[in-house]
């Protein structure tokens, strides 16, 4: 055993790494990020796709102090409740894609992912289709690692070893509305839910083809199955609108939510749940939703929210993914060159580039470090840029400028 490995074992890398390359985050403000040997960088993923309105915003530290000092916290199961969590489920349905919405919070985006599907197949089977338990999700994607989450992800890598996965979870490519008309026999009649993430993020940066989110809609409508959206990096202003599905015109029935709707500050996520599965929701009085994590309804966490969409709103931020679409798309399609980037793609304020054969998406990451820069890789030959909505033209310049140096290091 190696005991000079600190304790902390960190998500999504090689336990047994030497950390002499780790970058310590110690402070930020705005778009930017600083470590502790004083080096500034563009925090170009906005942390980890969550960073809409940037860092160090008081207004969101002042308005969780104050919840503190007043109710850090009391659960919200069966009877309780508090004015914060009621207060942003309020907000929360007056923002909805579709009228009619409860809110159901929990701490983060698997969690929220877990219980839609779980929202899906209960209402199902209290409005009397308890065969219907199949849930179809898209390939590539990205839903989260606790089980569900994991199963409808269409990351084959993060799958694997595992263990047995959640049964009754089909996956079909991304793009590819045919695919659904024939997914077999032994589905017909049985399907939940449809999940779906209106631009596939971390599972690579895919936006749909043309239409296809109303292929799906409709597709759901005929087989009686629910739309479950997965907003939980397009929601709150990524698209250019408050989620997604706006963008995309599509009404879903369950929207998937955490990241962007307190910019991170503290953990928080949720589903909304539309009228259909509201009223089956409903339709028993004495029926019981055995479903709840702990911190589901946190007043403290709420406070950052409710602060966060202030700020979302008074700065108008969400009208800036158009803008950032402009300028860091724009940039980093001039790095398109066909020798060393391949490609690029996104919409709106989510983007990424595909690298050549050969260059090393982690190689091209570690040399933008030192140009002042973090993205993201993505896959190996993918670097992912999702900056806080309150980016500047000059840091967007300095990703695009800083990436074209980082390939140039790395050749
Ligand atoms: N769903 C989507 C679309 C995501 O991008 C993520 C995380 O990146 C998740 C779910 C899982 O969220 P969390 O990491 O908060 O569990």
């Amino acid at each position: 055993m190696r005991t000079d490995v600190p304790p902390l074992l960190h998500a999504y890398a090689r336990p047994a790494a030497d950390r002499s390359s780790y970058v310590d985050i110690v402070a930020g403000d705005g778009a930017e990020v600083v470590d502790a040997a004083g080096r500034r960088y563009v925090d170009a993923l906005g942390s980890l796709w969550y960073c809409n309105v940037g860092h160090g915003r008081a207004e969101i530290a002042d308005a969780v102090a104050e919840q503190m000092r007043t109710l850090e916290v009391f659960h919200t199961f069966d009877r309780f409740t508090n004015p914060a969590a009621d207060a942003v489920a309020e907000r929360l349905a007056g923002l909805a894609p579709m009228p009619d919405t409860r809110v159901f919070l929990t701490s983060g985006g698997s969690e929220s992912v877990e219980t839609a599907v779980k929202l899906a197949r209960i209402a199902q089977h209290w409005a009397g289709h308890p065969e219907r338990t199949v849930v179809v999700s898209r390939r590539p994607s990205y839903h989260g690692v606790t089980y569900a989450a994991l199963t409808a992800t269409g990351l084959a890598a993060n799958q694997q070893g595992f263990g047995p996965l959640l049964p009754d979870v089909v996956q079909v490519p991304y793009d590819d509305l045919d695919a659904l008309d024939h997914l077999g026999p032994e589905y017909e009649g049985r399907i939940a839910a449809v999940i779906a993430e209106p631009v596939v993020g971390a599972g690579g940066v895919y936006p749909p083809p043309e239409g296809y989110f109303a292929g799906l809609r409709e597709r759901c409508d005929r087989w009686g199955a629910f739309l479950i959206v997965d907003e939980v990096i397009c929601g709150f202003g990524r698209l250019g609108q408050w989620w997604g599905a706006q963008h995309f015109g599509v009404r879903p029935d369950l929207v998937t939510f955490a990241k962007g709707v307190t910019s991170g500050y503290l953990p928080l996520g949720g589903v909304l749940v539309g009228a259909a599965v509201r009223e089956a929701l409903e339709a028993d009085e004495a029926a019981v939703f055995r479903h709840g994590y702990t911190y589901g309804g946190h007043p403290t966490v709420a406070a950052a929210a409710l602060a966060n969409l202030d700020l979302l709103e008074k700065e108008d931020l969400i009208a800036r993914a158009p803008a950032i679409g402009e300028r860091l798309g724009a940039g980093l399609g001039s790095l398109v060159d066909g020798t060393d980037v391949v490609g690029h793609r996104g919409t709106q304020g989510i983007w990424a580039i595909e690298l050549a054969e050969g260059l090393s998406a982690n190689a091209v990451r570690d040399a933008l470090l030192g140009h002042g820069v973090i993205a993201r890789p993505i896959g190996t030959s993918a670097l992912a840029y999702c900056p806080p909505l309150v980016v500047t033209d000059e840091q967007m310049d300095r990703c695009v400028e800083g990436t074209r140096r980082a390939i140039a290091d790395v050749r």
